[in-house]
């Protein structure tokens, strides 16, 4: 369905102002958000066509996932830094749709991530919610299902509370406060599905290592993971 594709994209490209979001300068016709040059510069891991990545081999001993793969490198103070602030604090979710395409296109062309059956985005909790307006993973998610025309689950995967700040915890007491922070709703709903769960920036892989053990709890099929960058 490329002509849904593009026509949402003329939309959306009329409806939002017209400089990149990777380097300020302005976008011509046809660039959505980001213009080409650096579309074409960002730092691709090709991680959908290699299931012995970088991040898959971070959940290896963890959880039982059918694939795992990041679409971009994160760098500090790179344009994927840029790009990442941009879509959590700056009020843009429509970049995540923007990136969720890009990511659901390499889903779409490997041969890892085919029969999808429901796009489950790392929830927020309420109140982050609240602050900031929207769930960036959701944003994410809508555009990887333009490409994918896969449903999204926000009704399965519920988060349960505010997590303290992790940064001062070490890794056992973050998994530990990190797997009580998920509840599973109508989990006959998922059992024997293909799920795919994500996010947008990978750090540890604690969220969604607890992500995933609580969806497995549903008896999946297989759950599959994407995000949009992983920090190295
Ligand atoms: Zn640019």
């Amino acid at each position: 369905m490329p002509f849904l594709k593009n026509s949402f994209l003329d939309l959306l490209h009329l409806l939002f102002p017209a400089t990149c979001l990777g380097c300020a300068l302005p976008l011509v016709a046809g660039e959505i958000y980001i213009c080409s040059t650096c579309l074409h510069g960002l730092p691709y891991t090709d991680h959908h066509l290699h299931p012995e990545n970088l991040v898959a081999r971070q959940f290896w001993g963890r959880i039982p996932c059918n694939a795992a793969m990041a679409m971009l490198f994160f760098k500090k103070a790179g344009t994927v830094q840029q790009l990442i602030h941009h879509l959590k604090y700056s009020n843009q979710p429509e970049l995540g749709i923007r990136m969720g395409i890009l990511l659901g296109e390499r889903l779409l062309s490997s041969p890892f991530y085919q029969g999808i059956d429901f796009l489950i985005p790392v929830p927020l909790h309420n109140k982050r919610l609240k602050k900031r307006g929207y769930n960036q993973s959701y944003h994410i998610a809508q555009g990887i299902s333009l490409v994918l025309k896969t449903p999204i689950s926000t009704k399965h995967l519920l988060r349960k509370a505010a997590t303290d700040s992790q940064t001062n915890k070490g890794r056992l007491l973050r998994f530990e406060n990190m797997s009580a922070a998920f509840d599973l709703q109508h989990p006959e709903e998922l059992a024997d599905q293909h799920l795919l769960l994500i996010d947008d920036v990978l750090t540890t892989g604690a969220t969604l290592e607890a992500c995933a053990i609580a969806l497995l709890k549903a008896r999946p099929e297989k759950i599959s993971i994407a995000a949009l960058a992983f920090v190295t």
